[in-house]
């Protein structure tokens, strides 16, 4: 029998919207149905996004509704967020961030969803944790977006730089979705050659990757200067990792995945490389960190494991 295959948006923002523009486009999707706090803008996303589906590929039902539309869904998306506001730091984000991300999760839950949430909203790797907690699904089936957009940001400027096609970069960036990242580079391939290596043979100076890097981590910093918020791209690999899991790909992403001590860290969620199938994350794929990367890791996690105690944990 044709089973019909349902996502659920919770945040009609400019993310959450970016996602769902993909999806028009690239269709392999029945049915999308719109939540937000600001009813009104939903109804209003799904009346503009229905306009457009006479001159895309394959149609499908887009609506607005209410977290009732969870139940029978097989992905539910949260994108929902603050925007920071003048004076407000980092850490008091986390806490009105977590706020919003159990009271969504909450109410997806009573609808009797049982499917896979995944995770956009930032600091993605501790939302995704609050998620986890407060719906109590298993583990593997709440994924964050984790280094998805880092890697892709990676994946693009390698290729610009050896004026070689992106699909052709396998070069991961792991950690916390934010200053703490880090790219394995000794782990880094092009096609099937050593980044490393190949930089070696053509005599370019290691300390060009240094740059590429620091591009990527700049990329938000960035792009917020110059249009106050990123959304594209974002919304672009939310659409990768959906049709990743409605199609079943086994397909290796950077996506913030439960560490369950395969590099040494248990207790969060944070990027790594994971296989991603129709039943979430089947793996977390392990890689052999040197003394270097493996330091970066360990801090990478720390930074969060500290915010989790101190500020998550005593909202939860
Ligand atoms: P936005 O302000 O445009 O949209 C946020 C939406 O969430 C708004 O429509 C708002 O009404 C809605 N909302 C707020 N509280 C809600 C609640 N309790 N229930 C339902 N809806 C609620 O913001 P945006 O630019 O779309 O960003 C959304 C989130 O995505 C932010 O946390 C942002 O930091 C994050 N983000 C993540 C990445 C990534 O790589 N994962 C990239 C960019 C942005």
């Amino acid at each position: 029998m044709y089973e019909k295959r349902k996502v659920v948006l919770v945040g009609t923002g400019l993310v959450g919207m970016s996602m769902a523009y993909s999806i028009v486009n690239s269709g392999g999707i029945d049915e999308l149905a719109l939540i937000d706090l600001n009813q009104e803008k939903a109804v209003g996303e799904a009346m503009d996004l229905n306009h457009g589906l006479p001159y895309v590929k394959k149609g499908m039902s887009i609506k607005a509704g209410g977290y009732e539309e969870c139940k029978d869904a097989d992905i539910v998306v949260i994108t929902a967020g603050a925007i920071q506001k003048p004076g407000e730091t980092r850490l008091d984000l986390t806490a009105t961030d977590t706020k919003i991300i159990k009271s969504c999760t909450e109410s997806i839950m009573k609808s009797g969803f049982d499917g896979i949430l995944v995770i956009a909203s930032n600091p993605i790797d501790l939302m995704t944790y609050v998620a986890q907690k407060v719906s109590g699904l298993p583990k593997h089936r709440v994924i964050g977006t984790g280094t998805m957009l880092d890697t892709a940001r990676l994946r693009y400027l390698i290729s610009e730089y050896l004026n070689v096609s992106s699909k052709n970069v396998h070069a991961y960036i792991l950690g916390e979705h934010g200053d703490s990242s880090f790219v394995p580079w000794t782990h880094a391939y092009i096609g099937c050659k050593s980044l490393l290596e190949l930089l070696e043979e053509k005599g370019k100076d290691l300390s060009d990757l240094h740059d590429i890097y620091y591009q990527v981590q700049q990329a938000a910093y960035e792009i917020i200067n110059r249009k106050n918020s990123t959304y594209y791209g974002i919304g672009v690999s939310l659409n990768r990792l959906i049709h990743a899991i409605l199609d079943d790909e086994h397909v290796i992403l950077p996506v913030s995945a439960y560490q369950n001590n395969e590099y040494g860290q248990e207790g969060l969620y944070i990027g790594t490389p994971a296989l991603v199938t129709r039943e979430g994350v089947k793996e977390v794929v392990k890689l052999k960190l040197n003394d270097v990367d493996q330091g970066k890791f360990d801090h990478s996690c720390e930074t969060l494991k500290q915010i989790i105690d101190e500020i998550i944990n005593p909202l939860l």
